[in-house]
């Protein structure tokens, strides 16, 4: 798939990574983030790419 479409991947595709413990969230339905990590608390997340599932 060569195509690409901006829309879906900022609104499917986003996850959010710790800057303090690299914790993967994914966000739920949106590109906000998180308000805390789960693991450890941190606000700070940095915008990650996620894979596409192809099924
Ligand atoms: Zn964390």
């Amino acid at each position: 798939m060569a195509q690409r479409h901006p829309e879906a991947e900022a609104r499917l595709l986003v996850k959010w990574v710790c800057m303090k413990c690299s914790a993967t969230v994914r966000a739920h339905g949106g590109v906000k983030p998180p308000k805390s990590c789960r693991k450890c608390g941190y606000t700070g997340f940095r915008k990650k790419a996620a894979e596409r599932r192809t099924t």
